[in-house]
């Protein structure tokens, strides 16, 4: 008995793709493949004429076919936010929670600023709430001025969030970044460099301390400025580079407070801002534990116990389950939005307002704090973040069993 996996994206599912599209050799390979699926089926007279390549293609288009009903009742929400190229025009606003939820009213980083450039820009990450846009853009000409060269920006969020295909488990409503912690280079990076540019890992996998050679006084001055703003709630960085910061910063540590440790991020932090005015349906995280967090909860990620490997290497993610159902109601009338007229149109350049997408500056009454219910089986710092590893480059990292 053969098993076809029919969902979107899966192997077979690609192969019949590419198939049904020409005349292709694979079509042929398919064929004469899965020609015994068919041998008992009859053939009208006038089919015959058709050959045998035809046959399978139309007996394939049958079975994918009796597959498709069931399957869009059930469409992924990671596919469909996945395949949104712009956002929702609307008031900015995010709906739900960091690892669960959509935002509307995005608009873009340029892909080239005066103080930075956008990796990855085939990704289509480079959206977000209006207020985490203007962040990253002043944040880059704060930090050129405390003598980083400039940004290089990892992914933000899809034009209307939601889960993604690969990669992040957060990232959903448009208030979370990523940024490498390379500077910028003092030439232009062409598309082709940002697409394969490797990060530098500044941490060593096995000790899980950061590699000195490559630490620089600079990386903590451009943490400390990300944490100085306050609508940034959280910074996220690999324990080695907590630990770096716990062990160096003199004076003023008030501002560890918000960077805490998480699995991955050791070529590049998280910045995570708060929930912001007119979202009302946006729900915050747990506040930051007290202290500086140089303490027990950053011992605990340099025991075995965080590196161990995943006992269920398949269970499936959140984002392989996550139907429109799993989301805030509200999300659908994001889908459903209205596009804008171009990705230029919602395109942030800062200093002045957003071209299309002004923020709301409404009251909003204080978000519900989100439940730490489902992570008591690890510390605090774990659950602050449900992020899985970063697909692609670097290499992927260990990850949470739970
Ligand atoms: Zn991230």
């Amino acid at each position: 008995m053969i098993r076809l996996n029919l969902q979107r994206g899966s192997a077979f599912m690609t192969m019949l793709k590419r198939s049904l599209r020409g005349k292709s050799l694979l079509l042929k390979r398919f064929a004469t493949r899965f020609r015994s699926l068919f041998t008992h089926v009859v053939v009208p007279k006038p089919l015959r004429t058709f050959g045998r390549h035809a046959l399978a293609t139309l007996a394939v288009l049958a079975v994918a076919g009796l597959a498709a009903r069931p399957a869009a009742a059930e469409e992924l929400a990671k596919n469909l936010f996945g395949a949104k190229q712009l956002p929702a025009v609307a008031a900015p606003q995010s709906i739900g929670f960091y690892s669960k939820g959509c935002f509307a009213g995005g608009v873009a980083i340029p892909l080239n600023g005066p103080k930075w450039e956008v990796m990855r820009p085939s990704r289509n990450r480079r959206w977000g709430h209006p207020t985490m846009i203007a962040l990253i853009e002043k944040l880059s000409r704060d930090a050129a001025a405390d003598g980083w060269p400039g940004l290089l920006v990892g992914d933000i969020s899809q034009p209307r969030g939601g889960p993604m295909l690969t990669g992040h488990a957060s990232h959903q409503i448009g208030l979370d970044a990523d940024i490498w912690l390379t500077p910028m280079p003092d030439r232009k990076l062409s598309l082709e460099q940002r697409e394969n540019m490797s990060a530098t890992l500044l941490v060593d996998e096995k000790t899980h301390l950061v590699k000195d050679a490559l630490w620089a006084p600079a990386h903590t001055r451009l943490l400390k400025r990300a944490a100085s703003y306050a609508e940034v709630e959280r910074i996220l960085v690999n324990p080695g580079i907590k630990k770096k910061l716990c062990d160096t910063v003199k004076g003023d540590r008030g501002w560890l407070r918000k960077v805490r440790p998480f699995w991955g991020h050791d070529y590049h932090f998280h910045i995570r801002i708060g929930c912001q005015p007119g979202s009302p349906k946006c729900k915050a995280q747990e506040n930051a534990a007290p202290g500086d967090g140089c303490d027990q909860s950053l011992a605990w990620w340099f025991t075995e116990e965080p590196w161990r490997p995943n006992k269920n290497p398949d269970r499936p993610k959140a984002r392989d389950l996550m139907t429109m159902a799993s989301l805030p109601a509200a999300c659908q009338a994001v889908l459903d939005g209205p596009d804008p007229a171009s990705a230029e149109a919602v395109t942030y350049y800062g200093d002045g307002v957003p071209v299309a997408a002004a923020p709301v500056l409404t009251k909003a009454p204080s978000p519900a704090r989100a439940s730490a219910s489902g992570a008591a089986a690890l510390p605090a710092t774990a659950n602050a973040y449900a992020e899985t590893p970063e697909i692609g480059i670097p290499l992927p990292r260990p990850r949470p069993g739970g």
